[in-house]
Formats: C-alpha cells, sequence, structure tokens
C-alpha cells in the first residue's frame, strides 16, 4: 500500500531529527518491503492557538512510502518513532521534537477513533502541501477530488520556504 506521511519539528537538532526519523522509518518498514521517497525541507511558520505563545519556526517534510501495514500498524510504528525521539504529549499544538502524520493512504478514506485518512486538516496546511506537491503532484485527494498540486495552488504558502 502506498501511503502519504507528513514530518514535523520544530524543537532540538530538527533537520537531523528528521533525517534520523526517515531511516527510522525505512528500518521499521523494511521488515514488511519498503520504500521512502522523501521531499525536500521547508521551513515554515508555526501554526499557534489563539493566545498562545509564540514557538520557534518548524522544520517539515513528506514522504511517499510503499508498505504492506495496515493503516493502524504504520500509525502505531509512527508513534513509537515519535516517542523514540522524546516526543512528550503535552498540549495540542505545542512544540515538538517530532510529529508524524499519516496524510493518505492509496485512494482511500480510513475513519477510528484514533486514526482519520486524509488527514483533516492537510488541504488548509501550505507546510504539508507545498513538500507533498514536490513528490506526489497528482495523487487525488479522494475527499476533494482535486490533485494535491491543485490544493498547493490553491492556497498561500507565503511562510513556507525551501531550505
Ligand atoms: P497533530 O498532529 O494534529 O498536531 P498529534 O500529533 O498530537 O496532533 O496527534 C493527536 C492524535 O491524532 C494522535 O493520537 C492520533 O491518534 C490522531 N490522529 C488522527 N488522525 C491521524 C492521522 N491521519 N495521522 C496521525 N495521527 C492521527
Ligand atoms: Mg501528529
Amino acid at each position: 500500500m502506498k501511503y502519504a506521511i507528513a514530518l514535523g519539528s520544530n524543537l532540538g537538532d530538527s533537520r537531523s531529527i528528521l533525517e534520523s526519523a526517515l531511516s527510522r522509518l525505512e528500518g521499521v518498514i523494511a521488515r514488511t518491503r519498503s520504500a521512502v521517497q522523501a521531499s525536500s525541507w521547508y521551513q515554515t511558520k508555526a501554526v499557534t492557538l489563539p493566545n498562545s505563545p509564540p514557538q520557534p519556526d518548524y522544520l517539515n517534510g513528506c514522504a511517499i512510502l510503499e508498505t504492506d501495514l495496515e493503516p493502524l500498524e504504520l500509525l502505531a510504528k509512527l508513534q513509537h518513532i515519535e516517542s523514540e525521539f522524546g516526543r512528550v504529549r503535552q498540549q495540542k499544538w505545542d512544540a515538538r521534537t517530532l510529529d508524524l502524520d499519516i496524510l493518505l493512504f492509496e485512494d482511500g478514506i480510513f475513519h477510528s477513533q484514533m486514526l482519520n485518512i486524509p488527514h483533516p486538516r492537510m488541504s488548509d496546511r501550505a507546510f504539508v502541501l507545498v513538500p507533498l506537491a514536490e513528490i506526489a503532484p497528482d495523487w487525488q485527494h479522494p475527499v476533494l477530488h482535486r490533485s494535491i498540486l491543485e490544493l498547493a495552488r490553491s492556497i498561500d504558502a507565503s511562510d513556507v520556504r525551501k531550505l
């Protein structure tokens, strides 16, 4: 199965954290038959809740994985990798050393208490769409029926800067 994943970090040495997370991901899914294709890294402004203190910029990127893992199995692997890199779940949208989200899987829709695919907020996040458009421009969003490139072009991406 083909998945699109988003990676983000705004605490610690983000670049090396993201790169190590990608290698861990390759290692973790290698047992199943895997390939990982990654975008460039992008420096982006943190999205914060109203009245919360400012946060450091993020480093974001996306990857495409080919794996036999089912959606919930992949989520468990991603959360395990997040915890290895010291992520402690605190407030929603707090600064974090590593965030790994599942964006898309094939042209599928998956809903459970723990996991929603397509990721419900991906279509209004330039920090997701811009890197994803670099590696998967023609992938159709299964709910919006528009390509990633179309979605990326339709939002303001002025806060997303390729490294
Ligand atoms: P966010 O990524 O939105 O900033 P978190 O990383 O703290 O927030 O994730 C909160 C919860 O979101 C996780 O416990 C996970 O179960 C759930 N979740 C729902 N859909 C997804 C998805 N597509 N990818 C990753 N996590 C998801
Ligand atoms: Mg997350």
